[in-house]
């Protein structure tokens, strides 16, 4: 197999194309989202060492205990978050190594994201800057409080699972906004989409799903 300059064949187009057949597959429709996915380069989010299995539709370690989202779950949120329409700010919660974070950029005028374990943020940020993703904006922080300072958001995509919805989030989603949040214990959570509408919210369950928990504080 001809390898590219990182030195794996695994990166190929053929690869990716594998993995996007199997979002299809698995019921994602959003073609714009299928699309910034096959042409993002997710290996260079992992270790080197991992670079091989990047387009497996898998969750990888990225060390300090985290791991990037499976593709999937990438896509699922992504989709239900552009479902009515592109959101012109997205406040993204668990930058992790920045995935989630480049399919956004690609995709929405503005993304501000925040996490709470500073070495995987500047490790983030030098990948978001390879990829000359210029529109994010990241922050060393507790997402939990949210980011008051640029809210509110017309979405909210929270990568990392509280035990029930943070007070702060809901108060910094804009009316007709969207937040999609994964909610409950390891084993029992349930992916949430919650609709902020004139009068109130609307709240509706998409998956259940398995992320890592949300914790308070910076790491
Ligand atoms: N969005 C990532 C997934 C990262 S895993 C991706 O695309 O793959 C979830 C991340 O949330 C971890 O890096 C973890 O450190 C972070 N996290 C957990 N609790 C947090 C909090 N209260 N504030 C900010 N980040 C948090």
């Amino acid at each position: 197999m001809k390898s590219n300059h990182l030195g794996i064949g695994m990166t190929s187009q053929r690869t990716r194309d594998r993995l996007i057949t199997r979002l299809v597959e698995m019921g994602i429709k959003s073609r714009e989202v299928l699309d910034v996915i096959k042409n993002t380069p997710r290996h260079i989010f992992v270790d080197e060492a991992l670079a091989s299995r990047a387009y497996e539709n898998n969750a990888l370690p990225i060390g300090y205990n985290q791991t990037i989202s499976q593709p999937y779950i990438v896509a699922r949120m992504t989709e239900a978050l552009l479902e009515n329409g592109r959101p012109k700010s997205v406040l993204e919660i668990g930058t992790g190594c920045g995935y989630q974070t480049a399919i956004l950029a690609q995709l929405v005028d503005r993304v501000y994201s925040i996490e709470r374990i500073d070495a995987l943020l500047k490790k983030a940020r030098t990948t978001l800057s390879t990829l000359k993703l210029r529109n994010v904006r990241l922050k060393h922080g507790d997402g939990s409080r949210g980011w008051k300072e640029y809210a509110p958001f017309d979405g909210i995509l929270v990568t990392a699972a509280p035990t029930g919805v943070p007070e702060k989030l809901l108060q910094q989603l804009a009316i007709n906004g969207r937040l999609i949040i994964p909610v409950g214990r390891a084993g029992e959570q349930k992916l949430l989409l919650i609709k902020r509408t004139e009068t109130g919210f609307e709240e509706q369950q998409l998956d259940m799903v398995s992320f890592v928990p949300m914790l308070e504080g910076v790491g």
